[in-house]
């Protein structure tokens, strides 16, 4: 099937999509971008990551974002012509092409935004059933980690460090000892007391959606969570860990740097957050996940 996508306001076939090599988010990275879930055919929290997307071109210095009702019915659109259930809509934004390469950026811009959709089990997934393994590995990026840039250099080699040594991600430690982030994902454990934690927003990690979501969902079910940095020590000591975004959503950690977490199986806290989460966004755990409901 030819999939569809969208290239400044135009729709058309994904792999006839141009863009000028011109395009500042070609030579500077200089661009932002959202992933949003897609469940049971409805976007799950829209709104929030077009509040990120918003702020994170404010925070870039762009004089104006894309029409919001623009960009919303381009997401329904695209999930509609590209029949998706399950998968997710990638949307872009550049500052653009100008036929020079200059480092300051121009006054008026002229972005170009491209979207995408891809259809891809979220829940029923070896991840999310089985859990990931994970090493660790210096976090490297640059120091405006809460704005969701395209400069992705350092995620995807870390990504690529982790596929070569034969695990699912890698989380990124900072030069101070304490655990940043995923390479694509927010990080959180279960410390031997029992406390969910996850490191507090700032402009060291980036605030997902998915994080903010399971975190509202977490305090109605009357659960506590510790928004605080957490060293590697205490990552590996954890009884559990797992991480969260919107294409893996609540996946159990299993291993770090080889050692397993707890019983090296997802445990029981991750196992509740897992429906929770699944819950909240419109799902019937008992359908869609009945492993959750299985002894490990
Ligand atoms: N942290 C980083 C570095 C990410 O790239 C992502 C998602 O791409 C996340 C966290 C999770 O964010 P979200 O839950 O909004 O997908």
């Amino acid at each position: 099937m030819v999939k569809l996508a969208w290239l400044n306001g135009v729709y058309l076939a994904a792999d006839e999509a141009r863009v000028s090599p011109f395009d500042r988010g070609f030579l500077f990275a200089d661009g932002v971008y959202e992933v949003t879930a897609v469940y049971n055919g409805q976007l799950i929290d829209l709104d929030l990551h077009l509040d990120r997307l918003e702020r994170s071109l404010r925070e870039l210095g762009f004089p104006a974002a894309p029409d919001r009702g623009e960009l919303a019915a381009v997401h329904r659109r695209l999930i509609v012509d590209n029949d998706i259930r399950e998968g997710y809509i990638y949307l872009q934004v550049t500052r653009g092409a100008y036929g020079a390469r200059d480092f300051a950026a121009p006054a008026l811009v002229r972005p170009t935004c491209f979207a995408f959709a891809e259809a891809k089990p979220l829940i029923d997934t070896l991840a999310a059933r089985e859990g990931l393994k994970v090493i660790t590995t210096p976090d490297i990026r640059w120091a405006r980690r809460d704005i969701k840039s395209t400069g992705l250099l350092a995620q995807a080699l870390a990504k690529t460090y982790a596929r070569n040594a034969g695990v699912d991600d890698a989380w990124m430690v900072g030069a101070d000892g304490f655990v940043t982030e995923g390479a694509s994902a927010n990080a959180w454990i279960v410390n031997p007391d029992g406390d969910i934690v996850t490191r507090e927003l700032s402009s060291t990690i980036l605030a997902g959606v998915t994080r903010a979501r399971l975190a509202v969902a977490l305090a109605e079910a009357g659960l506590r969570l510790q928004q605080r940095s957490f060293t590697l020590e205490e990552a590996v000591a954890a009884r559990e860990a797992f991480s969260t975004s919107a294409t893996t959503l609540v996946a159990p950690v299993i291993q770090i740097d080889g050692l397993p977490v707890g019983n090296g199986r997802p445990g029981p806290v991750t196992r509740r957050l897992q429906g929770l989460y699944y819950s909240a966004i419109g799902a019937d755990p008992g359908r869609a996940a009945p492993w959750l409901f299985q002894e490990s």
